[in-house]
């Protein structure tokens, strides 16, 4: 007898499955780009698409005319252009010497955060006889990536300079613009404005200007200048709570499982691992096959609150690796029903920016967590894709 390696679809198909609504990311597309006017759009697909699948969601992008994508590392540009998206893709992270050679083989954008990696850059690309495309990144406050503002003068020459770079944009990166009041955020583009006063000085065009992320996109319209990196909020989620009223926003992703099993539960029984929780009366609990072992939140322990039949039902006893409990008291549920753990059923709704303040993160963290145990499906013009 041979035993066949492949699963099949039906043994594949486990009840937890992440859908990517495309034409919520089509919606917010087009809110952004009414809010930003101008400015051009460069979409930040680093980390999988924030959860959502790289290559999927770049070529919806791609569909919807975007002008370039923007990743954080070499590995996730290969990968784009290895599914044959041919836009220009900036790589926002920074860069060994050893990687420069395949960012000309891929035709991948670097950022260049110093003198001496325009140095390496412009060697490599003489001997290769290509030409590097780059981005210069001048630290304005984040001291992360890039040269000191105060210091850009003879970075910014030498790059003109050049003779094998060509040079494609100037940027910096924000680092409170989730918070509307935070007075670094205009400081940072006084800072970007004194480097950028370099071109004028030296008698050159400014290169395609670029500072704001998504808070920047939101609060500080004088941030959006040639160019914005919108990454979350292109995914339907809010940076912070005061941005909800700026723009209307849908929620790409959502996360479904079902009830696998059903039982009641004896007073004073205590539920799930540490024994940390029970009730004083007898109650109805169900079992949901999803856990931190596939990014869902541990921090969700007796916090947490999920959709049954319209109705939110707390995460009860501690998240394990595979499955929770959930409460419902003396509500019904059955085998095989629908448990939304981020999305809508009837009038109630969990949102990711919820379950992140539930967990004491941020969207972000919870977003790029949902790792690849969760398959995810794509919903176009309302249908699903075949994949
Ligand atoms: C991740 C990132 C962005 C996008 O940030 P959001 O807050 O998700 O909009 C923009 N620029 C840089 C340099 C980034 O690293």
């Amino acid at each position: 007898m041979t035993i066949s390696n492949a699963l099949t679809n039906e043994m594949m198909t486990r009840p937890t499955v992440a859908t990517i609504n495309l034409d919520h990311l089509s919606h917010n597309l087009s809110v952004i780009k009414n809010h930003v006017k101008t400015s051009k759009i460069m979409a930040i697909v680093k980390a999988n698409a924030y959860g959502h699948g790289l290559v999927p969601v770049a070529r919806h992008l791609v569909e919807l005319g975007i002008g370039r994508l923007g990743v954080a590392f070499l590995e996730e540009g290969i990968t784009l252009r290895q599914n044959g998206i041919q836009l220009p893709i900036l790589v926002l992270g920074g860069i060994l010497n050893s990687q420069i050679e395949h960012f000309l083989d891929f035709d991948l954008e670097l950022t260049i955060s110093s003198l001496e990696k325009l140095k390496q850059v412009e060697e490599v690309a003489k001997a290769k006889r290509k030409t590097a495309v780059m981005h210069l990144k001048i630290d304005t406050g984040m001291e992360r990536l890039g040269v000191h503002s105060y210091s850009s003068g003879s970075f910014i020459e030498a790059a003109v300079g050049a003779e094998h770079c060509l040079l494609e944009g100037v940027y910096s990166h924000l680092a409170c613009s989730d918070n509307p009041e935070s007075p670094m955020t205009l400081e940072q583009l006084e800072r970007f404005e004194e480097a950028l006063f370099h071109f004028e000085r030296l008698g050159v065009p400014v290169p395609l200007r670029h500072l704001a992320n998504s808070g920047g996109i939101l609060h500080f319209p004088q941030t959006h200048l040639d160019l914005v990196r919108p990454g979350i909020i292109l995914y339907g989620v809010y940076p912070d709570p005061a941005s909800r009223q700026i723009l209307d926003l849908k929620p790409v992703l959502s996360l479904h499982s079902k009830v696998v099993y059903f039982k009641t539960v004896e007073a004073h029984r205590p539920i799930g691992y540490g024994a940390t929780w029970k009730s004083d009366h007898m109650i109805r609990v169900v079992t949901v096959p999803v856990g931190y072992g596939d990014g869902y939140c541990r921090a969700l322990s007796n916090c947490g609150e999920v959709l049954i039949r319209g109705r939110r039902y707390p995460i009860v006893g501690r998240v394990c690796m595979d499955q929770f409990m959930v409460n419902l008291e003396a509500g019904t549920a059955y085998n095989g029903d629908e448990v939304v753990l981020i999305g809508t059923q009837n009038q109630e709704q969990i949102r990711i920016e919820e379950i992140a303040e539930k967990a004491g993160t941020i969207p972000y963290e919870i977003l790029t967590g949902y790792n690849m145990r969760i398959p995810r499906v794509y919903l176009k013009n309302n249908t699903l894709l075949e994949n």
